[in-house]
Parts: C-alpha cells; sequence; structure tokens
C-alpha cells in the first residue's frame, strides 16, 4: 500500500490481478484495507504496484476501491513527496491537503433561474402583462442568478406552485442540483458594491502584460515578482492574464488573503468570468466545497479564486498561478501540519506542470525582493496608480511632541492633528478609517518621553508588562526585572501600559461624533455570519462615516470615498517580537494608506508614532519600498535570519509547563549531539517560551533552528528527527508544529 520516506508507514497488501489489470486499481488509486487486530477499514493510497510477491509472508487482502474519490495523479503523488521532505511531515497529511473532505451525502433540489434578460423582466413588470405581484417578485428576485425554489417561496411567503406559471410562460426553468445550503452564490452577486468595468491597460499595465504573458506562453516553469504600487492595477492585469490563459485552453488559479475574498473581489471575477470561475472561500461548506472540486477537476470551470487551500485545486493544463498580495502572512499554515506556504506549495506545482507563477504586492516580501535582485525570479515594476489619483500625503505625528504641548486629547489617543483633520473631513460628508494594532502594546512598556519600548538587555525584545508585581518579563529567555519608575534611556517618569484597541477607539470616537456613524471591524465584531460583508457593506453604502479596524481593514477593499487614514499607535507593530516585525509594519502601513484617495479627491495619512525615526515608519510615508529595503536587508544579515539563512521553528505546546519544558529539552539535547555528530553547520536556540506564552491553558516553548540554506536545513532536520518521528514520540499530551522558513 503505502511506501514513502518519512514516518508514514509502508504496508504490503494484496490486490487481485483482475483489478489492476483492468486498471480498477492504479498506482495513486485509495483503496479501503482491512487495519490492525479487528481489521477495521482504513483508507490507504496505493504507492506502489508490486507484480512479483513473496509468498512466504501471507498477506492482507485489501478490500475495495474508495468510491469516493477519484486515484491521485502522478503530479499529485509527486508534489506530496516534495511537500513531506520540505515540511518534515507524513505523506499522508500532505495528501489530505489535494482531496476535499468527504461530501457528506449530497442531497439535490430545486434550483430556478431566468430564461429572460434582466431588461425583459423589467418590460414585463412595466407592460402589465403579469397580473400577480407575485410573478413579478420571483422574476426579480432571479436577476442576480439562480436560486434555490424553497428559499425564494420562504423570503416572498408564496407557495412552490407559483413557479409553474412562470415555467409554463417559458420565463424561468427549474433544475436539479446540489443542495449549496449557505446561498453564498447569491449572496455574492447582491451585494452592495459596484462592478468592475473592464479597463483598457494604460502603458504600464500594457507592458507588465506583455511581459507576463510572454512568460506564461512558454509553458515552462517561471516565476516573477509583480511590484505595483497600491492602486496600480494589478487587478485588471490579472484579469486579463486570465481571460488569455483561459482563452488558449490553460486554466489558471488566482490566489488571496483569505481576508480580501471579500465579496466585493468575488464579484468582479463573477462579472467578468460568469460561471467559469469557482471561488473558494473557508465559509463553505464540505459539499459546496466538493462541488467546486468536481467543477475544476472534471474540467467545467477553467479558473478559481481561492485563499490558500485553493492552490491545491486539481485543474489541467495549468497555466497560471497567482498570489495576489504575496506578502500576506495567511499564505502560511501555521497551525496544522504540513506548516505550508502557498507560495512555496505554488513554485512546486509550477516547477512539476511548467507552468508561471506570479507574486503581486505593492510590498513584497524581502525574501522575494531578494530574489528579484538577485535575477532568481523575473521582476516587473508598476510605479503608477492606475486612475492617476496621486498616492496620498503620509505625516508622521510625532507623539513625544504632541503630549510635550499638551495637543492630546483628554482620552490620549488622539492627537489634535488627527482630531483636527477627521472634524473637517467629517464635515465635508467624507469617509475616515483608522487603524489599530489590536494586540497592540498592551502589556508593554512604552515611555513616553523618548518613546522606547522597555527591552531584554540579553534578547533585545520587547519585554512583558505584568501588573501583578509590576514586573517586566522577557518571554524569550525569561527574564524578569522590576518595572522601572523612570526610563533608563530619556529619564522621564510616565509610561503607557495600556493596550489601545478597537474598541476603545470606537468608544473614543462616538464621543467626539455622536452623530456619526461608526463601524467597527475586527474578529469578535465579523465572526457572526455574514458579519464581515454587512460591516463593510454599512461603510461602503455610506451609512457610517467612521471604519475602525485591525489589519482586516488594510487589505484590498477599494472604497472611493475614504480621503483620510490615521494609524493611531504604529509603534505597537514595530515592537512586535518577530524577525518580520519591521516588514509586517512596513506593510500594513503601505497597505493602511493606500486605502485613502481612491477616487477623485487626493487622500491624507496620519501616522501617529513616537518611534518618528523608524524606516519602517519614514519609508512608508515616503511611499518608498527600496528605502524601507534598504535598512531591513542590513538587519536581517546582521541577526542571520532570513534571506541569508533558513529557519526552522518547533514549537512544543503543553498544560503542564514543567514537563512541556522538559520535552522540549530533551529535543533540543537530541539535536545538538545529532549537530555535533554530523559536524552540520546549524545554530541552535532554546528553548525559549513562545511569543505568547501560555494560549488555551497551554503552555508554549520554542526552539529554533538555523541552517545555511533550506535543503541544508532539512536534511539535517531528517537526520536529526529520524524524519519527523522524534516529534511524533513524545507524550501525548504535548503537541508540536513545526514550521520552516526561508529558503
Ligand atoms: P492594485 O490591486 O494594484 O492595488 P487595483 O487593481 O485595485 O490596484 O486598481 C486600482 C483602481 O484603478 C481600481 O479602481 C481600478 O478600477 C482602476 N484601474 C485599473 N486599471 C485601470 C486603467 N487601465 N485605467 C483606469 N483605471 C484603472
Ligand atoms: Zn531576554
Amino acid at each position: 500500500m503505502q511506501s514513502n520516506e518519512t514516518f508514514d508507514i509502508e504496508y504490503t497488501y494484496l490486490v487481485e490481478d483482475a483489478l489492476i489489470e483492468n486498471g480498477d486499481i492504479v498506482r495513486g488509486s485509495f483503496v479501503d484495507v482491512p487495519f490492525g487486530v479487528r481489521k477495521s477499514l482504513q483508507t490507504g493510497v496505493v504507492w506502489t504496484i508490486d507484480k512479483e510477491t513473496d509468498t512466504k509472508i501471507k498477506l492482507k487482502e485489501i478490500a475495495g476501491k474508495s468510491i469516493v474519490r477519484p486515484p491521485l495523479t502522478e503530479e499529485e503523488m509527486m508534489l506530496a513527496t516534495k511537500m513531506s521532505n520540505l515540511y518534515l511531515c507524513p505523506i499522508s497529511a500532505c495528501v489530505k491537503c489535494m482531496v476535499p473532505p468527504e461530501a457528506s451525502k449530497s442531497r439535490k433540489v430545486n434550483y430556478v433561474r431566468l430564461c429572460i434578460s434582466n431588461e425583459e423582466v423589467d418590460e414585463l413588470a412595466a407592460s402589465g402583462k403579469l397580473k400577480n405581484i407575485v410573478h413579478i417578485r420571483i422574476l426579480e428576485n432571479l436577476k442576480y442568478g439562480r436560486r434555490k425554489v424553497s428559499d425564494i417561496a420562504r423570503e416572498i411567503g408564496c407557495s412552490t406552485s407559483m413557479f409553474n406559471t412562470l415555467v409554463k410562460y417559458g420565463y424561468v426553468s427549474l433544475e436539479k442540483d446540489y443542495d449549496i445550503t449557505d446561498q453564498s452564490e447569491h449572496r455574492e452577486k447582491t451585494s452592495v458594491f459596484n462592478t468592475y468595468d473592464k479597463h483598457e491597460l494604460n502603458a504600464e499595465q500594457q507592458k507588465a502584460f506583455d511581459f507576463l504573458w510572454e512568460l506564461i506562453q512558454k509553458k515552462t516553469f517561471e516565476e516573477c515578482l509583480l511590484h505595483g504600487v497600491t492602486g496600480s492595477g494589478k487587478t485588471e492585469i490579472y484579469m486579463q492574464l486570465i481571460s488569455r490563459t483561459v482563452e488558449a485552453g490553460g486554466t489558471a488559479l488566482l490566489l488571496v488573503p483569505e481576508i480580501s475574498l471579500t465579496p466585493q473581489m468575488t464579484a468582479h471575477f463573477r462579472n467578468r468570468f460568469g460561471n467559469n470561475v469557482a471561488v473558494l472561500h473557508s465559509r463553505l461548506s464540505d459539499r459546496e466545497r466538493n462541488i467546486h472540486w468536481n467543477n475544476i477537476k472534471s474540467g467545467k470551470v477553467s479558473i478559481a479564486i481561492g485563499a490558500r487551500s485553493a492552490v491545491f485545486a486539481p485543474f489541467e493544463n495549468l497555466r497560471l498561478i497567482i498570489l495576489d498580495e504575496e506578502h500576506e502572512q495567511s499564505y502560511k499554515a501555521e497551525d496544522s501540519a504540513p506548516g505550508y506556504h502557498a507560495a512555496e506549495v505554488a513554485e512546486e506545482i509550477a516547477k512539476i506542470r511548467g507552468a508561471t507563477v506570479i507574486y503581486g504586492s505593492a510590498t513584497p516580501r524581502v525574501e522575494t525582493y531578494y530574489r528579484a535582485l538577485n535575477k532568481e525570479i523575473h521582476y516587473v515594476e508598476l510605479k503608477n496608480r492606475a486612475n492617476k489619483s496621486p498616492l496620498p500625503q503620509v505625516e508622521i505625528v510625532d507623539m513625544r511632541e504632541q503630549r510635550e504641548i499638551g495637543a492630546m486629547d483628554r482620552f490620549g489617543v488622539f492627537s489634535s492633528c488627527l482630531l483636527t483633520k477627521m472634524r473637517k473631513n467629517y464635515e465635508e460628508g467624507r469617509q475616515t478609517m483608522l487603524f489599530v494594532h489590536r494586540r497592540g502594546y498592551a502589556g508593554q512598556l512604552l515611555c513616553q518621553g523618548c518613546g522606547r519600548t522597555m527591552k531584554c538587555s540579553r534578547c533585545n525584545m520587547p519585554m512583558t508588562y505584568h501588573e501583578k508585581g509590576n514586573r517586566l518579563i522577557c518571554h524569550h529567555c525569561g527574564r524578569t526585572a522590576p518595572a522601572p519608575n523612570v526610563c533608563p534611556m530619556c529619564g522621564n517618569s510616565t509610561f503607557d501600559k495600556k493596550g489601545i484597541g478597537t474598541q476603545r477607539i470606537a468608544e473614543e470616537l462616538a464621543k467626539e461624533f455622536p452623530d456619526a456613524g461608526i463601524v467597527r471591524m475586527d474578529t469578535d465584531t465579523t465572526s457572526m455570519k455574514d458579519g464581515h460583508e454587512k460591516l463593510l457593506g454599512q461603510f461602503s453604502s455610506g451609512k457610517a462615516q467612521f471604519l475602525v479596524g485591525t489589519q482586516m481593514i488594510a487589505k484590498g477593499h477599494d472604497f472611493p470615498n475614504v480621503t483620510l487614514v490615521g494609524i493611531i499607535s504604529a509603534d505597537s507593530l514595530i515592537n512586535m517580537p518577530d524577525y518580520r516585525a519591521q516588514e509586517r509594519a512596513f506593510q500594513l502601513f503601505t497597505q493602511m494608506a493606500g486605502r485613502a484617495g481612491r477616487g477623485t479627491v487626493p487622500g491624507n495619512v496620519l501616522i501617529q508614532a513616537y518611534n518618528i525615526d523608524d524606516y519602517s515608519i519614514t519609508a512608508a510615508a515616503n511611499h518608498d519600498y527600496a528605502e524601507f529595503y534598504r535598512n531591513e536587508i542590513l538587519v536581517r544579515q546582521a541577526l542571520y535570519c532570513p534571506p541569508f539563512s533558513a529557519m526552522c521553528v518547533v514549537r512544543f505546546a503543553g498544560e503542564d509547563d514543567r514537563e512541556t519544558y522538559g520535552i522540549a529539552t530533551a529535543f533540543c539535547g537530541n539535536i545538538i549531539r545529532c549537530k555535533q555528530e554530523l559536524a552540520a553547520s546549524v545554530e541552535i536556540f532554546g528553548p525559549a517560551r513562545a511569543d505568547v506564552p501560555k494560549v488555551n491553558k497551554k503552555y508554549r516553548w520554542v526552539v529554533t533552528i538555523k541552517g545555511e540554506s533550506r535543503e541544508k536545513l532539512t536534511s539535517f532536520m531528517h537526520t536529526a528527527t529520524g524524519s519527523g518521528a522524534e516529534l511524533k514520540k513524545n507524550s501525548k499530551k504535548i503537541t508540536v508544529n513545526v514550521s520552516f522558513h526561508g529558503r
């Protein structure tokens, strides 16, 4: 049955010759096999088929072919093997990524769709030919696409027999199809957003398009960074490339961060490509996901848009994979094995298939830009906004100065500059977006005199303030120190300890603008069904004048009436304890700034900060990626971080702190021994407490291993851990998570 190099186990089973001869069972087939002493049926994948068997060993026979899934393709098997090696995880976990969830018994129900155009519906309604208002309502309801009969009947409050007359006249037709329970199709189409008109490419876009289309036509593995400022019209280029690719008989995949898989975005694609596109988002039911998967597999659709996991869409003739906003963190699966990065998987798929991968971003990852500079991948730049609206004016507000001159409002969150601008914007009937980093520096000690955060002298990471005991604790090395009364750097004695979150900002805003509509968006407010769409709808329709939110408001949204963007506490982002903190801060500031002035009125951006000289702030204010990169790359080099090294982060989590620490320590000891035996050039750090040391009652410890290249690092890790087996054998109470960074 299943053989492989990692710790998935290979078993040999007997298969009737006939099943193989008639092609019923091939390499890649899913089979049910009796397993263990109880012979319970398990699913396995046929990895190799041997004609000869050693008859001395008594083999169990397979129970049969699994009926639900078609066999894995050779390409999928190659990919699974590659991923298992790349992420130090079992092949079975990789295979799971590639097959859809098993559909629960699919039920077919009645759908109804229009057989006449929307204009004809209007004419019919006006002509008085249809006497029954219910009939007109039904037709109106179908203008945006087909719907379930039962849904319309319920909404309008009519009996399903009302549809028969309409069928008889030939205005609508009925069809049976799988039940799509959450009506996502309909929701996308009735969304309140403007449609996205097709644009003639401007000269700069055209040049980028031509270059990229050239690459795609080669049908060989190509990678390109499409580096375009916010609003440069990358989406239009994607659409036209996809359109060409499909016309030429290929298929195409557009990956977007889950967060920007908005109704707005999907509506654009539905409008342009109609039913030829599958939209794969995380709110789909298993059944819907299955339908999409089958449509892709059977060639019914040639285009898919989706978040991370859509990278596995089973297309034939795949020519193009686009990762929009390639810098987005959500492309990496952090919590579940395999901890894959969609960009890396896309790269492997494209290598196998001979396809082109496009990484699109205004603020590419340092690693991607580094590859482009080194000519490892192609590079195309868009320097101008497509609709000629100028990039917004960005002003950095020095919060130290604001405090000194007493220009903070009574709540200590808005500077007077920001307040004045907000008031003016509000009075002129325009909209404002405010960004707050919610997890923020809640818990960190920020000096209001010099803007510095109290850091650990050993780790140079911000320490966490603990009210209990008035202490600072370094969550990296465990060092503790009493909270200082005066800042050791400047002698000032006032500190910011409290976090500023979205809720607080929304409340303060409401006090300042009692009559304004304020929408707050964060994981708390968007978690209910449709929360995201509803809130965005309120803002986009103009009912609300202020939108306050976390990162989720920074991306992708195109609200022409937003002319002011405020970033409340820029420092909180910069001070995150992560080697990518600066990069993320810069990306966020740039993305947020990109929300302002997308319409006809130029935009303004205010960044409130203490660290006003930090390069991630100044470079964002100057709209200067290169300035950011020049600074950041030096830091990466000095810290031996990607792209100068590859990193493997192994996280241990368990309810018993000591036990978890013990296992992490034992693991660490093991790999140190292995390093010595192999004389491997790796660096090992830890065990250290995780940035967030305790989550869900579980204590978390981290071991970090750095190596000069990903290949050398994974090879070392495979040896050191018995291809991961070493990590699995731990007590069941401890979970281990492996995550790789860098190349
Ligand atoms: P990006 O994804 O690069 O940030 P978008 O694709 O959102 O940029 O495009 C920004 C705006 O420019 C959109 O409103 C889009 O309709 C418009 N746009 C795109 N291409 C053109 C063009 N060739 N001419 C005029 N406007 C365009
Ligand atoms: Zn420390």
